[in-house]
């Protein structure tokens, strides 16, 4: 096996997959090692329990890379319309896609739908080796490369080793960035249901003061419903039988879901904002989770990470087409630029979310109920956090608007 490559990605999860993808249909040679080989998909596989909100510009990227029709044929969820509402006084958003002229607002897709369509891919292509199960244990930098040692003893040597594994990214810590990390004092009980009424082209939320409840749509009569509260409640509510936890959330939840004829699968999760205090550690970069976590509740993670795979990928290949280093730092950097503030924007906001939805002090009650009721009336406002929750606001990397990245 050759051991010298251009780039190694660790982490073949959906960000780290999909950079391999973008950067694969050139000319330069790129080792994907993932830890733990995706199960292959069968339509009569139950729902995976997670799931995503894909917006637009990341749909556009998987049809660049020619993942989309693999994804959309395995099991996708197109929703046009979504509701936030204010549990208590009522106050209420509806975006709906035609007022921004788009079919849809995003699809629901199971997050082991979106890697084996993206893993597929990057496997067909001639210039990335795909090592997996592997894993990276031991990382060295020198002026030109990087060398790195795996699980299994193999040793290989590249211009640029992304870390793209994750929120406990090794390659992070092997590489001494530091994080910063915030838990939530909230976690995230995910279950997958099958509804009585069908409710397939939209995606809700609701506020109430314990967190948000949301519904996310999935294909046949399905959705993922999640429940936010704190971890003790989480936990109780996870060790409930089936029965007893279709009882608790159709108490709970508000009555536009209606019946639920099963509990198909349930888990938790922890919530934890983080941010990496630097993007670059020499020849080593980070993307996705293993930069940044954020709260859950608007569905941006992954949209964010693929927004920084988008954006490494045209950075690097803008070097390699002009002949230069593409781990160079001035470029490696230039990446970084484009990226940590915007993420840093996306972390702080969900987290004004998080505080102003839990105090229940009436004045602050009236007036995000009056903040979610002008966001409806007020049309450049909501037209203005429709195109940036869709990912079509700003300055876009090439990829995010569907064009493989020269
Ligand atoms: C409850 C909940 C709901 C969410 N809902 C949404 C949503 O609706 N929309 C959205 O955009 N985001 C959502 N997110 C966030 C989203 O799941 C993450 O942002 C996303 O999974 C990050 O993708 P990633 O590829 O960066 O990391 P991961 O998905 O964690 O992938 C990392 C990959 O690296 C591999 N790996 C780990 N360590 C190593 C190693 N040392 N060597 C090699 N490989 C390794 C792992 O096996 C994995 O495949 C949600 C998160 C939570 C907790």
């Amino acid at each position: 096996m050759d051991t010298q490559f251009d780039v190694i990605i660790a982490g073949g999860g959906m960000v780290g997959a999909t950079l391999a993808a973008a950067l694969g249909h050139s000319s330069l040679r790129i080792a994907l090692i993932e830890s733990s080989e995706p199960d292959a998909f069968t339509p009569e596989q139950p729902h995976d329990l997670r799931v995503s909100a894909v917006s637009i510009a990341s749909q556009r990227m998987f049809e660049a890379i020619g993942a989309w029709e693999a994804m959309r044929k395995m099991r996708a969820c197109p929703y046009r319309q979504m509701l936030v509402w204010d549990g208590e006084k009522g106050g209420q958003t509806l975006f709906d896609s035609g007022e921004l002229y788009q079919p849809v607002l995003g699809h629901i897709i199971e997050n082991r739908v979106i890697q084996l369509a993206v893993v597929e891919v990057a496997k067909r292509l001639d210039n990335i080796t795909w090592l997996s199960p592997e894993r990276v244990e031991h990382l060295e930098q020198h002026d030109s490369t990087v060398s790195v040692r795996l699980i299994s003893g193999t040793q290989l040597q590249a211009r640029v080793l992304v870390g793209a594994d994750g929120a406990n990214s090794s390659v992070r810590r092997l590489s001494d960035i530091g994080i910063d990390k915030h838990p939530y004092d909230q976690h995230a009980l995910v279950a997958t249901v099958e509804t009585a009424l069908p409710q397939q082209d939209i995606t809700w939320q609701r506020y109430v003061p314990s967190g948000p409840q949301a519904f996310l749509p999935l294909s046949g009569q399905h959705g993922s419903l999640v429940w936010y509260h704190t971890p003790d409640t989480v936990a109780e509510l996870e060790a409930l039988s089936d029965d007893a936890l279709r009882d608790a959330i159709v108490d709970a939840f508000p009555e536009r879901l209606g019946e639920i004829v099963a509990v198909q699968n349930r888990g938790s999760f922890p919530l934890i904002k983080s941010h990496a205090h630097c993007y670059l550690a020499g020849r080593v970069v980070l993307i996705g989770d293993a930069a940044h976590t954020i709260h859950p509740q608007a569905g941006q993670g992954v949209n964010l990470g693929l927004m920084d795979a988008a954006q490494l990928a045209e950075q690097l290949l803008q070097q390699h087409s002009q002949g230069r280093d593409i781990g160079h730092h001035a470029a490696l950097r230039r990446y970084e630029r484009a990226r940590r503030g915007y993420n840093q924007l996306m972390i702080s906001s969900m987290d004004a979310f998080y505080y102003a939805f839990r105090e229940s002090s009436p004045p602050l009650q009236l007036a995000r109920s009056l903040a979610l009721t002008a966001a409806d009336r007020i049309m450049p406002v909501k037209r203005f956090t429709m195109a940036y929750a869709m990912g079509l606001s700003g300055d876009l990397p090439q990829l995010a608007q569907g064009k493989l990245p020269t």
